[in-house]
């Protein structure tokens, strides 16, 4: 515990947060009441008093008077001096503390450093961190201690504590919840608190119960052998069986089986039915899964993960199928049974159920789900679960990075590069990379990031320190890594081809089915088409709220046909004639995904086509689904978009197609590139993971552009080399640093004089190594009718004082504007 004056310390000397009383008798408690929806922000968070013989510190946990009732809250910090507008005589005193170290060592630690280098306050931390309803199904009970009352003494209690200790004594385990203490006798409270600091009783929350655990039937087999006895279709399910590991879920088999009839196999002894634990996840496979035997790369990057000392990174850099999850397996197996947790990160779209199967197969039950998609139900119920400390696995995304394991052994992040790691559009615009790497060293253990195209920070940090640089060069079993092959699509229309579908894809295409493989073809855009417009007239349809043109939406013939906002979701029915000359000619331009799929089926009638996007994928078990029919053989060719990148693994998948790359190759941004390098990359990795060699054909309108090149080359090295080069002349990260201030509201002049008012500020205050660049309107200006304007800083150097520079901007800004900082922004737009 920490001392009564101790500040928080965490790399940086400054924090404005104290953690324990210090004279300061006002105090910020976050308050268990439901969220008031018509309110302001802050309505949750309540100033209270310190009554002189209360210790309390922060992230303890309290119950504090709410007009009649009690209810409980958690002291977020100590203020000096009261919030304008509260009186002294309006604050009540904190009733107790309830409870003593609910969060994790260092937890309070990481949420204030959060806050401080993201200039956020911290409540938004908390509010991304906790789940909501953490407290309001806690439950605080009394327990009595009888071996510490010495004999005799209680006498010289008051008649209250007495009476409470009558009750407690007359209960079989001598304890009661608070709450019926306080129905039982008026002023519960005070006989309570009296006892507690006499050592005489002690006041817990219910220990967390681990989650519902749901039962459900499982099929085991219990011989090796095809005994003589078998009918055909009792053999058939051995087989089945057998093929999957020996263990099965009852439902899954009857459905694979296309059977119900197990008695006789049951009555033969072949196999038992009994009920297990159904965990909580989507998963419902529970073949057990072996160590594999590791290759020696795998065994080296092994080895120096052990020798990693805490708050070390490592990065684990290996080509798409070289065995990277493997790795995390083996390294998360001994941190278990040292009776410790491991955490893995994985981006939003790359935590699929292929993913979770896997570490499932390996640990069982010892792993859990924890991401944005959970109810406050299940989110609450695996929080609680997780302050158990039993060893455990949670795989997440971005928000996972919150979860109070009290005993972290491990943080990994998948695919490290990825931007769904980084919050971009809502507060704390924390990076979940960098939060990880605060957390491993408040807790003294080791990162593993791990990627095919580490991100260029990652890469230039460890090549610093060659401990720290772990190599995976190869393909499992030396398979090769796919033939990228480019398609210059200006020489196809010169041909005479017209069709979206190159003369080489189309092939490939063609004899797919004779062989019995399976395609991939990656489009940039969800939709048909990206624009319509006017061949008469020119016109483009755009979105009444926003700077954008409308996409064409048409699923299938006979389906109506739609223009949306993919800013804003606007839609509209397509009209038939063009809403400014009346021609009827429009034209779509750009290819979307329900376009491909059209085309495909038009010009490949055998093919049977599957499309995988947003749109087709809403429904939370949908992506499940879908990707079950494409492995189980149901469909040749899967259709979809960025959500294809990652973490597929299909063995029959041999063919993988890139409509037009150049979607992905011109944006403003200063990482456009580096982008554009790691999902072409992606995506070429998903072809030729199986026996098959693997075949990637790129279409493109500019062959000659670096990132192609680099892709065709497989040569990563090269391009982050030229890349970085570029970055350094600029300054830009990783070696400058970044801070975007972006403005929004819906009075256009009122955002940019507040844009104005703000720079003007930056240029007198800030030091001369601050780069100020705009005010200057974003990319797309208008976004459903808010209008939007951004500054951007480049620092040449370390970051330091962030908060202190920042927080006061605030005050320069007009009413009704809004302003965002985005401390080291991904996008730039
Ligand atoms: P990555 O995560 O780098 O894409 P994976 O860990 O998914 O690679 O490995 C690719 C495939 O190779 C998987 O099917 C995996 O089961 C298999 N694999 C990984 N390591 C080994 C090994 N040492 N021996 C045999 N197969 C392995
Ligand atoms: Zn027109
Ligand atoms: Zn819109």
């Amino acid at each position: 515990m920490l001392d009564r004056h101790a500040t928080l310390t965490v790399a940086e000397p400054r924090t404005p947060y104290q953690l324990t009383t210090t004279g300061q008798p006002w105090l910020e408690v976050l308050v268990d009441r439901p969220y008031p929806r018509d309110s302001q922000e802050d309505q949750q968070i309540l100033t209270y008093s310190v009554p002189p013989d209360l210790t309390v510190e922060i992230g303890d946990i309290l119950s504090v008077p709410f007009g009649s009732q009690v209810i409980g809250g958690i002291a977020l910090r100590f203020l000096e001096n009261l919030p304008a507008g509260l009186e002294e005589n309006q604050i009540r005193p904190v009733e107790d503390v309830i409870t003593k170290g609910f969060f994790p060592d260092n937890y309070w630690q990481l949420l204030t450093k959060i806050a401080q280098y993201y200039a956020t306050d911290l409540i938004t931390v908390v509010r991304v961190a906790l789940p909501t309803g953490l407290l309001r199904s806690s439950q605080r009970r009394i327990r009595l201690k009888p071996e510490a009352i010495p004999p005799g003494a209680e006498v010289f209690c008051t008649p209250l504590s007495r009476q409470i200790l009558s009750l407690l004594k007359n209960q079989k385990e001598g304890d009661y919840s608070a709450k019926y203490l306080q129905e039982k006798l008026k002023n519960a409270n005070y006989g309570i608190r009296d006892l507690v600091k006499r050592g005489w009783v002690e006041s817990y929350l219910e220990a967390p119960k681990s989650t519902n655990i749901k039962q459900k039937k499982a099929i085991t087999l219990l011989i090796t052998d095809f005994p003589a006895d078998l009918t055909e279709n009792q053999r058939k399910i051995v087989e089945i069986l057998r093929h999957q590991g020996g263990e099965m879920w009852l439902p899954e088999l009857a459905e694979l089986a296309g059977t119900k009839h197990f008695k006789p196999l049951i009555d033969k002894g072949y196999v038992v039915i009994e009920d297990r634990e159904f965990l909580r996840l989507s998963s419902s496979i529970m073949s057990r899964d072996q160590p594999k035997t590791l290759t020696s790369s795998q065994k080296q990057a092994l080895e120096a993960i052990q020798t990693l000392k805490g708050g070390e990174s490592a990065l684990l850099h290996g080509v798409t199928g070289s065995g990277k999850t493997e790795v995390y397996l083996q390294a998360i197996a001994p941190i278990l049974a040292a009776g410790k947790s491991a955490l893995v990160l994985v981006p939003e779209i790359g935590l699929t159920p292929q993913l979770t199967d896997r570490f499932v197969a390996r640990f069982g039950d010892r792993v859990y789900v924890y991401h944005s998609a959970l109810s406050e139900g299940e989110r609450y119920d695996t929080w609680r679960q997780m302050l158990t400390g039993t060893p455990q696995v949670i795989i997440g995304t971005r928000s996972a990075i919150f979860a109070p394991l009290p005993h972290l052994g491990m943080i990994i992040l998948d695919e490290e590069h990825d931007s769904s790691f980084k919050q971009s559009q809502l507060l704390p615009t924390y990076h979940a990379r960098t939060v990880a790497k605060w957390r491993a060293q408040l807790n003294h253990c080791p990162v593993i990031l791990g990627s095919a195209t580490p991100s260029l920070e990652t890469w230039l940090e460890s090549q610093a320190n060659p401990s720290l640089y772990l190599s995976l060069p190869d393909r499992i079993q030396n398979r090769p890594l796919p033939r990228v092959e480019i398609v210059d699509m200006r020489r196809e229309l010169q041909r005479g081809n017209r069709s979206l579908f190159s003369q080489s894809l189309g092939s490939s295409l063609e004899t797919l089915r004779d062989k019995g493989e399976q395609a991939i073809l990656f489009v940039s855009r969800r939709g048909h088409s990206t624009f319509v417009s006017c061949r008469s007239c020119g016109y483009v349809l755009e979105c009444p709220h926003c700077d954008v043109s409308l996409s064409y939406h048409h699923t299938e013939p006979g389906a109506q046909e739609l223009l949306r906002c993919h800013y804003c979701n606007y839609g509209r029915i397509h009209p038939k004639q063009c809403p400014e000359c009346g021609s009827p000619y429009l034209k779509f331009f750009g290819t979307g995904t329900q376009r491909v799929t059209q085309e495909l089926t038009k010009e490949f009638p055998d093919l049977r086509c599957l499309r995988f996007d947003s749109d087709t994928t809403r429904n939370k078990n949908a992506p499940r689904e879908l990707l079950k029919l494409f492995t189980d053989g149901e469909f040749d060719v899967l259709v979809g978009t960025q959500m294809l990148t990652k973490g597929l693994d299909i063995d029959r998948v041999t063919l993988v197609g890139v409509m037009a790359a150049d979607g992905l190759l011109y944006h403003s941004d200063y990482r456009a590139s580096e982008r554009a390098f790691q999902t072409l990359t992606q995506v070429a990795g998903r072809a030729g993971r199986g026996e098959t060699e693997g075949k990637v054909i790129i279409q493109t309108y500019t062959p000659e552009h670096p990132v192609i090149r680099a892709v065709q080359t497989h040569d990563y090295e090269g391009f982050v080399e030229t890349e970085l080069m570029q970055r350094e002349s600029l300054n830009y990260p990783p070696y400058g640093s970044l801070v975007l201030i972006r403005f929004s509201g819906l009075d256009g002049e009122a955002v940019q004089k507040s844009a104005e008012n703000v720079a003007e500020e930056c240029v007198n205050n800030f030091g001369s190594d601050w780069d100020i660049l705009g005010p200057a309107p974003a990319t797309i200006m208008r976004v459903a009718n808010r209008y939007r304007w951004q500054i951007l800083l480049k620092l040449s150097g370390e970051k330091a004082d962030i908060d202190r520079l920042f927080r006061p901007l605030k005050s320069l800004v007009l009413p009704k504007v809004s302003m965002a900082i985005d401390v080291d922004p991904l996008t730039i737009e």
